[in-house]
């Protein structure tokens, strides 16, 4: 099976995900990690992950959240959203090292990338309202963020206040509960989103 990259805003501004030719109907089963390649900078390949379910009802998507792999690579991190039994995670969107994007969960589904915790306003259940990005970055607070990587994180994000109105951009660590239980994404440059002009919560929320 051969999957072909398709440019960002191609894939982003189809109208219910699933106008893209290669775009994966979610029941139909899942390339394996070997029939599929990194799909270049700023390109975007869909690998569906099976670990997501509907948003609640009414639920409005308006926040985005930064995660950190702590796994080295683009294919090792779709690896493990493909996992089922121990731990099932997932997120919207993974960005590998070189700029290259996978989606892994359709926009309008919940991905399951925040679990527990809440953000400024006391909100639970993260994941109703947010997107979730993943970096591939090992989350120690040494591991460099590539230019490539931010380029593409920008990208997403532009893409996804096309789509949703998007009020506020969080770092998982902020948004877990209890305060502390993550650190991810770890040294992240905040200043270069400083551009979108939203506001941003990263760091621990002892609120
Ligand atoms: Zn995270």
């Amino acid at each position: 099976m051969s999957i072909i990259g398709a440019c960002l805003s191609c894939v982003l501004l189809s109208s219910k995900d699933q106008l893209v030719p290669n775009v994966p109907d979610p029941k139909t089963p899942m390339p394996a990690a070997k029939d599929w390649k990194d799909p270049g900078y700023l390109k975007v390949i869909w690998i569906q992950s099976p670990n997501f379910d509907a948003r609640a009802k009414g639920s409005v998507v308006d926040t985005i959240v930064l995660h950190s792999t702590a796994i080295g690579s683009l294919e090792k991190t779709t690896e493990v959203f493909q996992r089922t039994k121990t731990n099932p995670v997932s997120s919207h969107f993974t960005v590998g090292r070189d700029g290259s994007i996978v989606q892994n969960v359709s926009t309008f589904d919940r991905a399951w990338h925040a679990g527990a915790g809440h953000d400024s306003k006391g909100r639970t259940g993260p994941n109703h309202y947010s997107i979730g990005i993943e970096i591939v970055n090992m989350d120690d607070g040494h591991d460099p963020y590539t230019e490539a990587e931010i380029q593409a994180v920008c990208g997403l994000i532009a893409e996804m206040k096309r789509r949703f109105p998007i009020k506020q951009i969080v770092s998982h660590e902020y948004i877990a509960q209890p305060p502390g239980s993550k650190m991810d994404p770890a040294s992240f440059p905040w200043n270069r989103l400083a551009y979108f002009g939203l506001p941003m919560y990263f760091g621990q929320n002892k609120s």
